[in-house]
């Protein structure tokens, strides 16, 4: 039931570089250029407000976000035009998004990300930590996971579906939800350490007796 192909629009979507001023509107308010029109594949691909007003009325026309200095679509304006079902989306600003391209990972991100989001889904392309289970980050790594996906089954040519090799079952999410039933015992100091008093430490000796040994001045010559 995959779509296993790559939207010509999409990967175009992907390579544009959005957000620029827009050349024809430089004294504009709105002209950034941050739409794209999925009826036009002709570049420019970014254009901006006035632009659309202009040249893209009647098409589909979505809107590019930013988070963080990360490009992102709402899910609302790309989920009938797009399969994004394996793209992990995220809340942002009240809205739920899903980010265009992968970004960059700094080192140490990804260990820490895990520990925040305590989950072992990751992004089958960048390996990027992922909140819920999706199998990928962004629209970027699913376009190059598809694309692995169309290279892969190119040996044979029979047509017949020879699926299960991999041991991709969809049923084995069990999920253990069965914390909260047994209260834990609170360890309540069981622990006993030695009360050996042996182990008295040795009083240093005050050396009181040293008082007699004061020697005091001999009288006698
Ligand atoms: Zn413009
Ligand atoms: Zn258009
Ligand atoms: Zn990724």
């Amino acid at each position: 039931m995959k779509k296993a192909m790559v939207h010509p629009w999409l990967e175009l979507l992907l390579a544009t570089q959005f957000f620029t001023t827009c050349r024809n509107h430089l004294l504009s308010n709105r002209n950034d250029c941050n739409l794209f029109c999925i009826d036009c594949e002709a570049p420019p691909a970014a254009f901006c407000y006035y632009c659309r007003s202009h040249h893209h009325l009647t098409h589909r026309v979505i809107q590019i976000r930013r988070s963080s200095y990360h490009d992102v679509v709402r899910v609302s304006e790309v989920e009938d035009i797009l399969d994004i079902s394996d793209v992990q989306t995220y809340v942002i600003n009240g809205s739920s998004v899903v980010f265009l391209n992968e970004r960059p990972q700094l080192r140490g991100c990804v260990s820490s990300c895990k520990a925040l989001s305590s989950s072992s889904y990751s992004c089958e392309t960048c390996g990027r930590a992922l909140l819920d289970q999706f199998r990928f980050c962004s629209l970027g790594c699913n376009v190059k996971g598809i694309k692995q996906d169309m290279e892969m089954p190119a040996k044979a040519e029979n047509g017949s579906e020879c699926g299960g090799n991999e041991d991709v079952t969809s049923g084995n999410i069990v999920g253990s939800t069965s914390e909260n039933n047994t209260g834990p015992s609170t360890m309540t100091e069981k622990k006993k350490f030695n009360e050996n008093n042996e182990e008295v430490p040795p009083a240093k000796r005050v050396a009181r007796h040293r008082r007699k040994g004061i020697p005091q001045r001999a009288p006698f010559f």
